[in-house]
């Protein structure tokens, strides 16, 4: 597969223009408009059914954003994040890896066309079957964290490079993994030496601060405890040349964080060690905008004997909004269309609810809004790329297909997409 050859110009600040809002946001609006006049929902087949917009040049921005600021670090896209064919295929023209953890994830990756030595098996509990997969198409970069997975693995696939996950401290985090994964730092030296004894090739360390990391702090204590591991396997005899910094980096925060970290990695990694990471929702998220329709409404009368509204949409908790079940994440409602066209001077308030029949399918408690909406009109919501697609359920017989229209605000990324 070729790679892209890229400008370094395109940044995220040339799109922000004078009344606050981006040209990349008003694009993204234009676009759903666009998209719902292009049919008409009241007549066609599942009118109502949410559907995204996925705008590729925002993948390419955040692509252009990271060389910027942590260059030195080749990402390795986290597919579980989002597994979208277009996204896949445009980071992996732009020279990305991939972070894959299971057999379907590298199938999905290998079928784009992509070299082997561009994935990490980064799933440091493998089913067996994964692993001979692996072992079987040359994927053989794996992450471990226990002695029981070490001996799976010789038996399986001894001559993998291998790369010891340690735990990291990442209860600041939206999705904490640490109770699940990573090797406490008082048994990697044990771990070390039972690579040994197996003859087993350890090559690097890896970490996971949490996915939505808000302390920078917790990156340069794991990369601190990873330079301490890299000294027991140098003691132990190996040669690692690998350092793994994990994903939870999130848009927000990127500049800060990749600062800092950029100063830890100097003082503990200098001099010829590899550097990937393993970035999801940082890719993605800001990327996919979702326009869901609002199916029915019911009215209370609230304490001050005013209406506020229960709003139900087309897209709830078991379809796009997966996340605000697992990590309680905030969603901001946006009028996309309404058939009100004055405004109320006074605030109207409402909850939004997903369309099945389970009570705690709400997206968000409480918002409101100067106009009176009603059955037929459409919100958006942003930053709907990381986590979303891929957890959609069909609870309750609701589809979980949503259209996709690919945009691009950047017309370098427009070259790549094959929509
Ligand atoms: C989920 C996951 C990632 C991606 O995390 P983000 O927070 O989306 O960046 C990276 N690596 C591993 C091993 C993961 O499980």
């Amino acid at each position: 597969m070729e790679l892209m050859t890229l400008p370094d110009s395109a940044s995220r600040k040339d799109f922000i223009v004078e009344n606050g809002k981006s040209y990349a946001s008003s694009f993204i609006e234009e676009k759903l408009k666009e998209h719902l006049r292009s049919y008409n929902s009241d007549t066609c087949e599942n009118g109502e059914e949410s559907f995204f917009v996925a705008d590729m040049g925002e993948v390419y921005r955040q692509f252009l954003r990271w060389r910027r600021h942590l260059g030195k670090v080749q990402p390795f896209y986290a597919v579980k994040c989002n597994p979208d064919k277009e996204v896949l295929r445009l980071l992996a023209l732009l020279g990305t890896g991939f972070d894959c953890s299971s057999r379907g994830e590298i199938e999905q990756v290998l079928s784009i066309g992509l070299d082997p030595s561009r994935i990490i098996f980064a799933n440091p509990c493998k089913p067996p079957s994964h692993l001979r997969y692996a072992r079987r198409k040359g994927v053989g970069k794996l992450t471990f964290d226990s002695a029981d997975e070490l001996y799976k693995i010789k038996k399986i696939f001894a001559d993998a490079e291998l790369v010891l996950r340690i735990v990291t401290e990442d209860s600041s985090s939206v999705c904490p993994f640490s109770h699940k994964f990573g090797a406490p730092l008082k048994s990697t030296r044990r771990l070390l030496e039972i690579a040994r004894e197996l003859e087993l090739n350890v090559v690097g360390v890896s970490f996971h601060v949490g996915s939505g990391a808000t302390d920078p702090q917790v990156f340069v204590q794991a990369v601190q405890d990873s330079r301490a591991v890299f000294n027991q396997a140098l003691d132990l005899g190996f040669s690692p040349n690998l350092l793994d910094i994990g994903g939870g980096f999130s848009g927000e925060s990127f500049d800060a964080m990749s600062q800092i970290l950029s100063e830890a990695l100097n003082t503990y990694f200098s001099g010829d060690i590899q550097l990937i990471a393993e970035p999801g929702r940082y890719f993605v998220s800001s990327a996919f905008i979702l326009a869901s329709n609002i199916i029915a409404r019911r009215d209370v009368v609230n304490e001050g004997g005013h209406k506020d509204y229960m709003l139900y949409m087309s897209d709830g908790v078991y379809g796009s909004f997966m996340d605000c079940l697992l990590s309680h994440w905030r969603r901001e409602p946006r009028i996309l269309t309404s058939a009100c066209d004055k405004s109320s001077s006074a605030a109207i308030n409402y909850s939004i609810w997903g369309p099945t029949c389970d009570g705690v399918d709400r997206i968000i408690e409480n918002a409101s809004f100067h106009t009176l909406l009603d059955i037929g009109d459409w919100l958006y919501f942003q930053d709907m790329g990381a986590y979303t697609i891929c957890l959609s359920t069909s609870f309750n017989g609701f589809t979980c297909d949503r259209r996709i229209c690919y945009v691009s605000s950047e017309p370098a990324a427009s070259a790549m997409l094959t929509y």
